[in-house]
């Protein structure tokens, strides 16, 4: 039965995931958590630090501009999937980015993205999307 071990593979996964302890890449300490509205949300505890990450598993902790970033490169992302041009599901889009910037698809997630790489799917986007 493999869908049944494909699911197990997958519970487990998402398990370890959970684990994984939430750092802050600047002060090497735990973030705090603090949600938001409607919103896992975890800071850093140290005053001043802008350092956040968002809940699920596909997210790592930034900093504000870098989650900034991160939220336009996804609008910028989104239209090209779901209005079904130039690309006819999110797999294909995310397969396309992956290319473009030269990293695995599984890799491939926005929450993932330091500023520089957000900055990357902008002009990507843009020359993708400027006839
Ligand atoms: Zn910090």
């Amino acid at each position: 039965m493999t869908g049944k071990s494909a699911k197990r593979r997958h519970k487990l996964a998402r398990e370890r995931k959970n684990r994984t302890k939430k750092v802050c890449p600047i002060h090497a300490i735990e973030l705090k958590y603090a949600p938001r509205t409607n919103t896992d949300f975890w800071v850093c505890p140290e005053p001043g630090c802008e350092i956040g990450c968002g809940g699920g598993t596909t997210s790592t902790p930034c900093d504000a501009e870098t989650d900034r970033l991160r939220q336009r490169a996804h609008a910028a992302l989104d239209p090209l999937w779901k209005n079904k041009t130039p690309f006819h599901s999110r797999d294909a889009a995310y397969a396309w980015l992956a290319g473009v910037l030269g990293i695995a698809e599984r890799d491939c997630h926005v929450g993932y993205f330091t500023a520089d790489q957000c900055r990357a799917v902008l002009k990507a986007v843009r020359t993708l999307t400027t006839p």
